[in-house]
């Protein structure tokens, strides 16, 4: 199975996607947490990821490409994957396409999480993630047992620096021009599902599982 999420910044892909690779036992990539570990290890790739992230603007294609070329070539992607934050260009689109196709592969399914606008701003600010294992949380909507510490693994969980106002409409903005065209995209490659992304997140995954099936 080998699945992309879409959907802007705050819709719930994250969230979802630990749940969907727990149930369909298949990696979860996410190229926002893959730069995070580098920010936080201070690799070269962290120091130049680190300004364009703390910007709201992406990480060039180049770059981003690269990463995802790399990981997708590991073993336990054979199995299948799950994409959470790739593509968010046409170009990056195109490449994994590329990519897939040398392989005489291809994906099964661009899932979309819709969620306007109007939701967005609070999801972000109320956001709290995991750095060790990626995990994200709600003040509101799903906080975390302990507060301050992560359910999954323990650790402390803090607000992104990119989830601030100023920084959340700047990803807006980059998403309406540079991902949205994602979503015709990938509706004509005859890939594109779309889920209800403002239901609790419960009724979220169930919608999820309805579209991906109920077997592994
Ligand atoms: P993304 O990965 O798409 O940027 P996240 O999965 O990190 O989004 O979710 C953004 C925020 O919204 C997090 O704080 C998360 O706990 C919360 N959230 C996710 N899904 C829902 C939902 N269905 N209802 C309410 N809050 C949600
Ligand atoms: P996310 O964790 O998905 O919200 O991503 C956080 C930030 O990482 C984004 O705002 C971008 O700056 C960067 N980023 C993540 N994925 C990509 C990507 N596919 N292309 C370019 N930049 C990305």
């Amino acid at each position: 199975m080998k699945i992309i999420l879409l959907g802007p910044p705050g819709a719930g892909k994250g969230t979802q996607a630990k749940s969907i690779s727990n149930r369909y036992d298949i990696p979860h990539i996410s190229t926002g947490d893959i730069f995070r570990k580098n920010i936080s290890e201070e690799t070269p790739l962290g120091v130049e990821a680190k300004r364009y992230i703390d910007n709201g603007q992406l990480v060039p294609d180049s770059l981003t490409i690269d990463i995802v070329k790399d990981r997708l070539s590991d073993e336990d992607c054979k199995k299948g994957f799950l994409l959470d934050g790739f593509p968010r260009t046409v170009a990056q689109a195109e490449a994994l396409k590329v990519f897939l196709q040398n392989k005489n592969e291809g994906m099964d399914c661009a899932l979309l999480i819709d969620v306007p606008k109007d939701f967005i701003l609070d999801r972000m600010t109320g956001r709290r993630v995991c750095l060790s294992c990626g995990a994200s949380y709600h003040i509101k909507f799903n906080p975390s047992k302990v507060e301050g510490k992560c359910d999954v693994c323990g650790s402390d969980i803090i607000q992104r620096k990119d989830d601030n106002e100023a920084t959340v409409k700047e990803r807006l903005q980059v998403y309406d021009n540079q991902t949205q065209p994602l979503i015709n995209y990938y509706n004509e490659e005859k890939l594109l599902k779309v889920v209800d992304g403002t239901k609790a997140i419960n009724e979220v995954f169930d919608s999820v599982c309805n579209i991906l099936g109920r077997d592994k």
